[in-house]
């Protein structure tokens, strides 16, 4: 089975587009719809036609060209069961556990509260890419717009249980800040050291840094990282719970 197509690209202020196409059935779907305009127009540059839009959440830089694309296109939109109310035009809706198919490509729903009540993320696993939305950002992680820390941190151990070569697709491009965030909270660590070197080539050279690997969040993001010593000792959190201390660890970026 040949391997699926991700075409990504940036648009609006930092989010990023991803058209994901399977060469054998033809079939194209767009993770989300930032914008319609553009993704109108990388449809047209690819020679690909738009068969579903996945959302992985309801805001408007996630759900805001639906309708239009829907009216262009005839696509279908999938969305999370839980949030059928907001997600406009749905017409098929999903639940954690859940598989959607593209062609013969399976993507398992993962339901990761916590961004929003009901956001859902696509794990298109034999292709070991993972698309999270506002979920799990690269060294960071999403605002807590209607969820609460235990269940963010739980949405997040959802996927910390993915293969460490998964893929992740997030949908903004806010690594370098994220970055500097980090850095403060574990300023030893070599694998973050590294990634941020690495991250700041890549943006001198106008690249996106996504998608990451799980292997390198793990490694890099503090979100991901509750357990670390250095990074309990930072917080004075040294005994605390994992969830304590993820919940410290968000409330210090969202004063950041
Ligand atoms: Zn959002
Ligand atoms: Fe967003």
């Amino acid at each position: 089975m040949p391997a699926l197509r991700i075409h990504q690209f940036p648009c609006l202020a930092d989010n990023y587009g991803y058209l994901v196409h399977d060469p054998d059935s033809g079939l194209t779907a767009s993770i989300d719809s930032p914008d319609a305009e553009a993704i109108e127009r990388e449809l047209a540059g690819q020679g690909w036609k738009l068969d579903y839009i996945l959302n992985t959440h309801h805001h408007a830089d996630h759900a805001g060209g639906n309708l239009r694309l829907k009216q262009s296109t005839g696509c279908t939109i999938v969305g999370a069961r839980a949030d059928a109310d907001r997600i406009p035009g749905i017409d098929l809706m999903v639940a954690d556990g859940d598989s959607f198919t593209l062609g013969r490509h399976a993507a398992r729903i993962i339901e990761t509260p916590g961004h929003t009540r009901a956001h859902v993320c696509y794990l298109f696993e034999a292709d070991r890419a993972a698309f999270v939305g506002d979920t799990l950002f690269s060294m960071g992680c999403g605002r807590l717009f209607e969820g609460t820390p235990a269940q963010m941190w739980k949405s997040l151990q959802k996927i910390m249980q993915l293969p460490d070569e998964t893929r992740i697709y997030c949908a903004h491009e806010y690594t370098q800040s994220n970055g500097r965030f980090a850095l403060g909270l574990e300023p030893e660590n070599p694998a973050l050291r590294a990634r941020l070197q690495e991250v700041a080539a890549l943006r001198a050279a106008g690249q996106p840094t996504v998608p990451s690997t799980l292997g390198t969040e793990k490694a890099t993001n503090p979100f991901l990282r509750p357990a670390s010593p250095a990074l309990r000792a930072g917080l004075g959190l040294a005994s605390a719970s994992d969830t304590e201390v993820f919940a410290e660890t968000r409330r210090r970026k969202d004063r950041f």
